[in-house]
């Protein structure tokens, strides 16, 4: 499997090269289409029969995490020669959907090591912290976690009121970080912190710090509606002492990396939303087949039909503009405004076509027999991390309303 990645890869690059720009949207490149049908592959025999138990035994994935590692899905985006698998984002994409579309708890630790935590120390970091933070995080063996969300404030991250002062050749940390997914699996967390509280979202800056450390405590794990088999929890800072190198960019540049990172990591959550309405469209259209009523499949009901249309709707627009949000990036443009209208979408239909499913299976989308029901549950966190649907249209109003004036 490694291998076929592997060839996928090169072909990807020559590929992407050739790509003359968004008009190819309609269809994959062969070689994406050939890391589609891997990573569905994988899914569809390791991930699907096991995500029910996962979900309802609230456990980890170790062994899948550690298959998709070797696979190169832990660590898409970052370069051969520091241990990942050098594809674009497109590529990344195309195998969140596939991930999560077989489970999505697993998709969700999938793009925090990612998106959230591998991504701003390739973007940001050193050389040497490049070293030391990314290639020992690309194997699966250990993953990563981001932590900038507080008790006090999620929506408004620049309020941040965990903070970092100085002493001597150390950083000492402060505060509580809230809902942190991964953090009970973590090895390193990126954690925003102030170094200057007068110079506000400007005076915060980001650190690696490893897990466990000293003054460095979880909270409960949260019991969640939905993607269980992730770990969500406070980390609790009480005196946590790190290395002065251990900041991440430069002094008073957390929020900016947090904000840069999170229009990255949400192509990747527009896509695990697209792997839960496609999956929420796969089971509603095998059962309308295989379910009848008044003496023939319900698929032969007109009813029945425009729900299955309406899902297919939703989730082939959202895929184009996760598509589109994810070569806008490749291309090194700016994709803000498209990575929004993407999560924004893809998560909306995921909660759509969940929703739908269980309409579509009756009673039988209501139990945990089939897997309607954890579809629906796992859909609604994507409206809500990585900034919720209303932050999402505040951006793209804000990107829009700005195209306007330029
Ligand atoms: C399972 C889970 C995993 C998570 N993982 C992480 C993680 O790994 N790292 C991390 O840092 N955080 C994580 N989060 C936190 C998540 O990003 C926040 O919950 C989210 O940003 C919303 O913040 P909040 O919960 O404080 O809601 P609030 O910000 O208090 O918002 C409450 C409501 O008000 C609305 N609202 C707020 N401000 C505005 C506005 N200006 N305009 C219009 N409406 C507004 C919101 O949309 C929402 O409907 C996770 C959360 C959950 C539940």
């Amino acid at each position: 499997m490694a291998a076929i990645l592997c060839r996928a890869t090169k072909a990807i690059g020559g590929c992407m090269r050739g790509c003359r720009g968004l008009s190819q949207l309609a269809e994959l490149p062969e070689t994406h289409d050939m890391l589609r049908r891997t990573c569905r592959d994988f899914a569809d025999r390791e991930l699907a029969p096991i995500a029910a138990r996962l979900d309802k035994e609230q456990t980890y994935p170790a062994q899948q995490i550690l298959e998709l590692g070797a696979m190169g899905v832990m660590a898409m985006e970052i370069p051969e020669e520091l241990g990942g698998a050098g594809m674009d984002y497109l590529a990344y994409s195309v195998a969140m959907e596939e991930i999560s579309r077989g489970c999505a708890s697993t998709g969700v630790v999938v793009s925090v090591n990612n998106s959230l935590y591998l991504g701003p120390i390739l973007k940001f970091g050193s050389e040497v912290q490049k070293q030391k933070w990314i290639t020992p995080f690309t194997s699966g063996h250990q993953v990563g976690c981001f932590a900038l969300s507080e008790p006090g404030n999620g929506s408004d991250a620049g309020a941040a009121s965990t903070v970092a002062h100085q002493d001597g050749d150390h950083w000492v940390l402060n505060g509580t970080k809230a809902w942190i997914t991964n953090s009970w699996d973590a090895a390193a967390a990126i954690i925003f912190a102030t170094t200057d509280r007068k110079l506000k979202h400007k005076g915060i800056s980001a650190f690696v710090v490893p897990m466990p450390h000293p003054g460095l405590s979880l909270g409960k794990k949260e019991d969640k509606l939905g993607i269980k088999a992730s770990s969500t929890a406070n980390i609790i800072l009480e005196d946590c002492r790190i290395p002065l190198e251990n900041m991440l960019g430069p002094r008073g540049a957390g929020f900016k990396i947090a904000m840069q990172t999170l229009d990255s990591g949400r192509i990747g959550i527009a896509a695990q939303a697209l792997g839960i309405a496609q999956a929420s469209l796969d089971c509603a259209a095998d059962y309308a087949h295989k379910r009848d009523a008044f003496g023939a499949p319900i698929g032969k009901l007109q009813a029945i039909q425009f729900k299955l249309a309406d899902m297919a709707l939703a989730i082939e627009s959202a895929r184009l503009l996760t598509w589109k949000a994810a070569l806008l990036r490749d291309a090194k443009r700016p994709f803000t405004k498209e990575a929004a209208m993407a999560k924004l979408a893809a998560s909306e239909a995921a909660t759509f076509c969940s929703h739908q499913a269980i309409q579509i299976l009756g009673g039988m989308g209501y139990v945990t027999d089939m897997p309607a029901e954890r579809h629906y549950r796992d859909a609604r966190i994507t409206e809500i991390y990585e900034g919720t649907s209303e932050i999402q249209r505040l951006v793209i109003a804000g990107q829009l309303l700005k195209d306007y004036t330029t």
